[in-house]
């Protein structure tokens, strides 16, 4: 087993579990919120949410699921060389997305406004609620009942009020205080692995040219880089090889900054990390890189007619969903159904909130179709 660096999370500075339990045998506490999470209905159902593409545009698009395990391995290689709790690392990664509704950021928008005034909805509040309360699989609670860990590391951002509800979990917003190392390097692994896997998505789908990416300083180096390397190569080649470039530097640099800044800052222990400004980051220049990319991606690909024309139909099926579930609670499922037909008004709203942001994209789309008889999107 790997050694960990003082600064690390460990079981035995964990702050546990809600709901006390038995240790486990032949595998760490770290090892089973991992496993609960993989074994989740929500993470299966992260194989039919998309953010950029949806299902029906091709089969090699990246999915939420396969974004996560991305992450995830991006998580575990940087967690590792830094001598984190890899499994941590790993745990917050895979869950990071689980309350990601229907159709990306026009599905969460939609159905934020729908419940504007019940107190909102929030992607990333979600994935905490379902692995606090939502998922079913337990006899002795509700959840997935994780470690305070990871936990923390899942709710990355949280508003004030958000937070003292929360209690405990949300006293590091109240105190501006930092969460651990491993839950840092997730959030940009994050975005590490988005930026790079849009960029081959992009190009797979002929949204985006190899020759616009040019004007992106980080791509075009790694391009040079790969064609100095193997001249004349060309294709699907030539863009792997510069991707798997773009994320090795990115990495890399995040690994040199991260490991600089807790040697600048005399960070030696948990609570060092907690008490320190966020110590996970890049240098100036990639962080100058990564911004100019992401303005790439986001005028290029996430605003391309092919993208947004998916966002006008992603929306309607939302509201009418949610318009028809809060007219009609007779509609949903049961056990939200007797919940939500005795329930006040923002309790209902609530429950028919969570219904719809744990849907896929094909199952919203579906379900749409046969309660209001119109056909929003073909083929999903
Ligand atoms: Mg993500």
């Amino acid at each position: 087993m790997q050694k960990l660096a003082p600064y690390a999370v460990t079981e035995s500075v964990s702050r546990g579990r809600q709901h006390p339990e038995p240790p486990p045998s032949e595998r760490g506490e770290f090892q089973r919120d991992r496993d609960r999470i993989v074994h989740s209905t929500a993470f299966r159902r992260l194989e039919y949410k998309t953010q950029v593409f949806v299902n029906h545009e091709g089969d090699l698009f990246r999915t939420r699921l396969t974004h996560s395990l991305e992450v995830a391995q991006l998580s575990r290689s940087i967690a590792r060389a830094l001598g984190l709790n890899e499994e941590l690392a790993e745990a917050i990664a895979l869950a990071h997305d689980l309350g990601h509704t229907p159709f990306g950021h026009a599905g969460q928008d939609e159905l934020n406004g729908c419940m504007k005034a019940f107190g909102g909805f929030e992607h990333n509040l979600q994935s905490l609620r379902i692995v606090d309360t939502l998922e079913e699989r337990y006899a002795a609670f509700d959840g997935l009942n994780l470690l305070f860990e990871t936990r923390e590391g899942i709710l990355k951002h949280c508003s004030l009020d958000n937070a003292r509800a929360l209690g405990e979990l949300g006293r590091r917003f109240i105190e501006d205080a930092r969460p651990s190392l491993e839950a840092q390097i997730v959030n940009l692994a994050d975005e590490l692995a988005y930026c790079n896997h849009d960029v081959d998505d992009g190009l797979r789908s002929e949204l985006l040219a190899l020759e616009q990416l040019d004007a992106v300083a980080v791509f075009a180096q790694c391009r040079r880089s790969a064609e100095s390397h193997w001249p004349g190569l060309s294709g699907r080649r030539l863009v792997h090889e510069t991707i798997r470039r773009m994320i090795d530097a990115l990495a890399l640099d995040l690994i040199a900054q991260t490991r600089a800044r807790i040697t600048e800052e005399g960070v030696e222990t948990l609570s060092d990390v907690h008490a320190a400004k966020t110590l996970a980051g890049y240098s100036e220049e990639t962080r100058k890189n990564l911004r100019e990319l992401k303005t790439f991606l986001f005028n290029n690909l996430y605003r391309h007619e092919r993208v947004l024309r998916m966002t006008d139909p992603a929306r309607r099926i939302v509201s009418d969903l949610f318009t028809t579930y809060m007219d009609n609670p007779n509609l949903l499922p049961p056990p939200r159904r007797t919940h939500a037909e005795s329930a006040s008004d923002s309790d209902k709203a609530r429950a028919v909130a969570d219904y719809i942001a744990g849907m896929t994209d094909r199952f919203a789309a579906k379900e749409h179709r046969r309660l209001s008889g119109r056909n929003e999107v073909n083929d999903l």
